[in-house]
């Protein structure tokens, strides 16, 4: 406090304060978003890409909050449902949601389309959340392997000791689970050996710069090579550039994510794209 002058610290002391009350005023709102239905489910089309076709084979559902008119993006909320736990709440309205639209869109004729949820600790951590997987996939009559719960390599070095349990659990049931930025955390590859995963997603970061930075090169060529020794599938996200599309190819990477092929859309507005990548 010494680096401020008399005025320059009650001035401090009032952002300090602003920044409380909009803290609290973001709570607020966000603990009604759910009763008041303002939560609303993006999606982004996941693409196999095999002899210069591209196919989509699954979708991730990317949740947004409306508030009012303003379009509020996850990253500004999650953090902060994670904080009250309210998240394991909506966590199960975005996997019965999301569940819900797949197999709706399973019935007009994207048939084995993927549905791709995320997952916070939280929830993993909630007793009994396999049979809760369970029961909504009965609910909504979604196939189990269509699903896939995609978690990150900082929610498994936090884990509790059900967290393989359950892991496992869903495995059995033919829930797959992808594990989501990969390389961007506290990566140990113990995890690729100690937890149920088929599906690793190589973060967007290494992607962006790959085709022109030798060692973003190198890390990505060797991300999809553990893959593929591990019989896992990999996908790659953030893909943006024609560029990027033809290292991942070369690469022999098999599915792809990003703006290139389309931004995370509503279901009404993605519904056309997903039946213009599926098209034969
Ligand atoms: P994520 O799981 O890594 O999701 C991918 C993010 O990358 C999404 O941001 C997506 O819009 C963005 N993205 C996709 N393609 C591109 C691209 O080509 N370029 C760039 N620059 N970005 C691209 P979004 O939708 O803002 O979500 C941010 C994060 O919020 C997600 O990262 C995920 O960690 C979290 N999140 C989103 N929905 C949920 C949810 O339902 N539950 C939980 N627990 N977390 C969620
Ligand atoms: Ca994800
Ligand atoms: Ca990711
Ligand atoms: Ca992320």
């Amino acid at each position: 406090a010494k680096a401020f002058g008399k005025g320059q610290l009650a001035l401090y002391n009032e952002s300090l304060q602003e920044e409380a009350t909009q803290r609290l005023n973001l709570e607020n709102a966000l603990s009604e978003a759910l009763s008041r239905d303002q939560f609303e489910l993006y999606y982004q089309p996941i693409v196999q890409v095999s002899a210069g076709r591209a196919q989509v084979v699954g979708v991730e559902a990317l949740l947004r909050w409306w508030q009012g008119e303003r379009l509020v993006p996850p990253d500004q909320f999650i953090p902060v449902l994670e904080e009250s736990g309210e998240i394991v709440a909506v966590g199960e309205w975005v996997l019965r949601q999301a569940c819900t639209q797949v197999h709706q869109w399973h019935q007009q004729g994207l048939a084995g389309l993927r549905c791709s949820v995320n997952l916070s600790s939280r929830q993993l951590q909630e007793p009994g959340f396999a049979e809760r997987v369970a029961l909504i996939l009965k609910e909504t009559a979604l196939p189990a392997a269509s699903l896939v719960l995609e978690i990150t390599e900082s929610l498994l070095m936090r884990d509790g000791p059900e967290t393989l349990a359950t892991l496992r659990e869903l495995e059995s049931m033919g829930v797959r689970i992808a594990l989501d930025d990969f390389g961007t955390g506290f990566s140990s590859l113990g995890y690729l050996h100690r937890y149920p995963l088929h599906i690793i997603k190589v973060d967007k970061s290494f992607i962006t710069k790959a085709p022109t930075d030798e060692r973003l090169k190198a890390i990505s060529r060797a991300i999809i090579g553990l893959g593929r020794g591990l019989d896992m599938d990999v996908i790659a996200e953030g893909i943006e550039t024609l560029e990027q599309m033809d290292f991942l190819h070369n690469e022999g990477c098999q599915f792809v994510q990003g703006y290139w092929f389309s931004r995370p859309q509503s279901a009404l507005a993605i519904h056309p794209v997903l039946q213009r990548l599926s098209a034969t």
